[in-house]
C-alpha cells in the first residue's frame, strides 16, 4: 500500500512515551525478568521498526511478533534481539527460521516430526512449547501429553533447542480471577510434569503483569502496555485501575481541506443522511475508512482547533465531514484520536463509540496513513 506523504493526515507516535512505558513495566519486577516488547500488527499500529527500536534502547531483551514474515522484516532492517514468533507457522518454514535466527512456538507433537523433515542435519530451531491451560487457541492440552514430548525432544536434541515454555491467559483484564486462576493451575500442572528445563517460562501479557503481578515466569510478553494503553478497557464493562500511570503513545491528526456553508436542502455525504436545518458550516476531512476509520464513527466528536465537533453523514472511504460552528479556515488542524487518555477523543473513548477495543483501532491503522514520530510529549 502507497504511503501518503503528501497529504495532511498522519499518525504521530511519542517514542519517548513508549520508553517511558517500557521503563516502567521493567522497574516494576524486582526480579530477573526479561521483557519481550510484542510488535506484531505493524507494532499495534504504531510502526514496527521504529517502536521495536524504541523498545529496546529502553531495556527490552526481545520482541515476540505474530507471524514469520514480521520477523524476518525486523531482522532485514539490521535487528539483532531474540525473536519470538506467537502463532504457529507452515512446519516447513522451520529452516527459514534457522537461518535468522527466530524461535518458533509448538503446539503438537505432529508439528515437530514434521519440522525434523524439512531440518538439515546442521540446523537447531529454538521452539516455545505452548500449553492450552484454557485459552483454546493454541497449545498442548494437559500435562498427560508431556512424558511423549519430552522423549520426542530427548532422541532430537540436535533438531531442537527448547527455549520456553508458555501459556496465554484470557480473562487476565476482568475483576473476576476464577477462571485466570484455574488457567494458572493447569499451566503449572503442565510445567511441573515438564523435566527439560527451558531458559524461559512465561504466561504474561500486559494485563497479567498490570493486574496478577505476582504471577509471571522469568520472560514476559508485553505488548498493549508498551503503547500506554490500558488492557483492562470493554465497551461494556468497568475498566480495572492501572497500578501505575502509562502514557499513550498515539495520536491521529488531520486537517480541514474544505470549508464550505450549506443550505438546508442540500444534504451530506452518501445517502444524504444529514440535513441542516438551517444554513451549516460544514468542513472536510481527507480521512475515511480506508485508513481505518470506521464508518461507525459517525456522530463522534472530533477536535477541530479547540471545539468539539460532531461527524455528520457517512464517514467515506477517504473523507468525512463534521459541523462547524463557525468557518474555520482550511489548515485548522483536526485531532480525530487524541494521545491525552483524559480528552474525549481518546483511543478508548473512540474504541467505545464503535462498541470495540481500542486494540482494534489502532492496530487497525492503515499503511496509507504516515507515521511520523516524536521523542517528547506532543502538545496539541
Ligand atoms: C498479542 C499477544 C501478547 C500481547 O498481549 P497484550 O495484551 O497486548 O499485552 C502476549 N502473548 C501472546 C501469546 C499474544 O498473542
Amino acid at each position: 500500500m502507497i504511503i501518503a506523504t503528501n497529504r495532511h493526515a498522519q499518525v504521530n507516535v511519542n517514542l519517548e512515551a513508549i520508553k517511558q512505558n517500557v521503563k516502567r513495566q521493567i522497574e516494576s519486577f524486582n526480579t530477573d525478568v526479561d521483557v519481550f516488547g510484542v510488535v506484531k500488527a505493524n507494532g499495534y499500529g504504531h510502526g514496527m521498526v521504529p517502536v521495536a527500536q524504541a523498545i529496546l534502547q529502553a531495556g527490552a531483551k526481545g520482541l515476540c511478533v505474530a507471524m514469520i514474515d514480521e520477523a524476518l522484516e525486523l531482522r532485514q532492517q539490521g535487528i539483532l534481539c531474540p525473536i519470538l514468533v506467537l502463532g504457529i507457522q507452515d512446519s516447513s518454514l522451520a529452516p527459514l527460521a534457522v537461518e535468522y535466527d527466530i524461535s518458533l512456538p509448538v503446539g503438537n507433537l505432529n508439528w515437530l516430526k514434521q519440522a525434523t523433515t524439512y531440518l538439515k542435519s546442521t540446523q537447531q530451531l529454538k521452539i516455545h512449547l505452548a500449553v492450552d491451560s484454557g485459552m483454546g487457541r493454541i497449545g498442548f492440552m494437559d500435562a498427560s501429553q508431556m512424558p511423549e514430548i519430552e522423549s520426542f525432544l530427548t532422541n532430537h536434541q540436535t533438531a531442537f533447542e527448547v527455549e520456553g515454555l508458555f501459556t496465554h491467559f484470557a480473562t487476565a483484564d476482568e475483576a473476576d480471577d476464577s477462571y485466570f486462576n484455574y488457567q494458572v493451575s493447569r499451566f503449572n500442572a503442565v510445567k511441573d510434569k515438564f523435566n527439560l528445563k527451558p531458559k524461559y517460562i512465561h504466561m504474561t501479557n500486559s494485563a497479567t503483569s498490570l493486574f496478577h503481578h505476582n504471577i509471571h515466569g522469568n520472560m514476559v510478553r508485553i505488548g498493549i502496555g508498551l503503547y500506554g494503553l490500558n488492557p483492562s478497557s470493554s465497551p461494556s464493562a468497568k475498566d480495572l485501575d492501572l497500578p501505575y500511570d502509562l502514557s499513550p503513545a498515539l495520536s491521529l491528526t488531520s486537517e480541514l481541506v474544505f470549508v464550505k456553508e450549506i443550505t438546508p436542502e442540500m444534504g451530506v455525504s452518501y445517502g444524504a443522511t444529514y440535513k441542516a436545518e438551517k444554513s451549516q458550516w460544514i468542513g472536510t476531512i481527507p480521512v475515511g475508512y480506508a485508513d481505518g476509520w470506521s464508518r461507525k464513527m459517525q456522530g463522534f466528536k472530533v477536535k477541530v482547533g479547540d471545539e468539539y465537533c460532531p461527524i455528520v453523514g457517512r464517514v467515506c472511504m477517504d473523507q468525512f465531514m463534521v459541523k462547524l460552528s463557525k468557518p474555520y479556515d482550511v489548515g485548522t488542524r483536526v485531532t480525530l484520536i487524541s494521545d491525552n487518555p483524559n480528552e474525549p477523543n481518546s483511543v478508548t473513548a473512540v474504541a467505545n463509540y464503535i462498541d470495540t477495543i481500542h486494540y482494534e483501532v489502532i492496530c487497525g491503522l492503515t499503511p496509507r496513513l504516515k507515521r511520523v514520530y516524536h521523542n517528547s510529549i506532543e502538545s496539541e
